[in-house]
């Protein structure tokens, strides 16, 4: 059952507080979940085995280190940084959180470029910080890079999103170097998404002309430790320093580090399965191509899921889990985002499975 906060109990909350609900993925079970952007194909079956290797050899007496030292070692030297360089948090999620405590509050902005990911506002609000939308294109979703760079210098926090969550677009990496020139704040530019992109789209070439540029990543897309909740940013010794204050220090513990510190390790085995994703999203692509008699719209995309938009989203979402058994998420409440869809990119099996429910539902109609 939803958990709901009464009346009484919402009147002695905060007020940025009270305004919100308990969060809700709109998680059923189900037999096909494409509905969070995980990677459905799961560990590669040698590291799932040096994971539990690792995690049985880890002490669990002992608070883990809080900035999980070996842990940020290694990936510093993957993504060819200093370690003081690296900020790691339970999941990428906590990693915003504590980015809006240092650097949001009242009387600070977010300039945010919407539809994109909503924990961004949810998070600036929580800290009370006003948010400044700004509107991509209705049609392509490319963001107002115009509008953008005019408000960036009063702005204290501007996020940008690549690939886009839901929209799946990639940010251009000269405007990413003017929007840093132009802020005298934090510009955040999340990648959660960025091992799906075509090589060579990350940003984080920036950091080293940029001491105000963090870059956010996630072992819970591409390295299939969702459950797992290990996130990292790599930004300025000194923004580090900023996060370091406010995190909580033990969030990440002994077990994700350690299991984290063997999928760093072991990165290469990913890549067999992201380049099927890839592979798997242009065919899903395709074939939502082929439902556009029907009146299905496909947007392309440089991530693990699509956006698409079909006649009545709502009706759809309902029958695909219902009668389909298949869950994505419906966005078609949030605006620019009418009767749209994110559906993530699954197996052969399950993006088969998707496409046929799709025709099926769309063809009662
Ligand atoms: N950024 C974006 C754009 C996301 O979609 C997500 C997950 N949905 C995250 C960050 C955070 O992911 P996690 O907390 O699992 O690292």
């Amino acid at each position: 059952m939803a958990l709901q906060i009464s009346p009484e109990v919402r009147a002695i909350m905060r007020r940025s507080a009270a305004e919100l609900e308990p969060y809700d993925p709109g998680f059923s079970p189900v037999e096909v979940n494409l509905s969070a952007n995980e990677n459905t194909y799961g560990m590669p079956e040698a590291v799932r085995w040096a994971i539990n290797d690792a995690l049985s050899q880890t002490a669990l007496n002992r608070y883990p280190v809080p900035l999980a030292d070996k842990l940020r070692q290694k990936l510093a030297d993957w993504h060819g940084v200093d370690p003081s360089q690296v900020c790691v948090g339970n999941g990428g999620d906590e990693l915003l959180f504590n980015l809006f405590l240092a650097f949001g509050g009242p009387g600070r902005t977010l300039l945010n470029s919407t539809p994109t990911f909503s924990v961004y506002s949810i998070y600036a609000g929580l800290v009370d910080t006003p948010i400044v939308n700004v509107e991509r294109d209705p049609e392509t979703f490319a963001p107002n890079q115009d509008e953008l760079l005019r408000l960036a210098p009063q702005s204290n926090i501007v996020v940008l999103t690549s690939p886009n969550n839901p929209t799946g677009d990639i940010v251009d990496k000269d405007f990413v170097d003017r929007l840093c020139r132009a802020c005298p704040g934090i510009v955040l530019l999340d990648e959660a998404y960025g091992e799906f992109a075509p090589t060579g789209s990350t940003c984080e070439p920036l950091l080293a002309s940029h001491p105000n540029l963090v870059v956010l990543h996630t072992l819970s897309k591409a390295f299939a430790f969702a459950g797992g909740r290990l996130g990292y940013v790599l930004a300025d010794p000194s923004v580090v320093g900023a996060l370091a204050a406010v995190r909580q220090p033990y969030t990440v513990d002994v077990l994700v580090q350690a299991a984290a510190e063997v999928i760093v390790d072991h990165r290469h085995d990913f890549l067999p399965t992201i380049g099927q994703i890839k592979s798997e999203r242009e065919r899903l692509l395709e074939g939502l191509g082929r439902l556009s008699d029907l009146g299905v719209k496909a947007w392309p995309s440089c991530s693990n899921f699509v956006c698409v938009r079909v006649p009545d989203a709502p009706h759809v979402w309902t029958s695909l889990r219902d009668d389909h058994s298949i869950l994505v998420r419906n966005f078609s409440a949030t605006p620019g985002l009418h009767n749209c869809l994110r559906i993530t990119v699954g197996t052969p099996a399950e993006n088969d499975r998707v496409l046929a429910a799709l025709r099926t539902i769309l063809q009662e109609d």
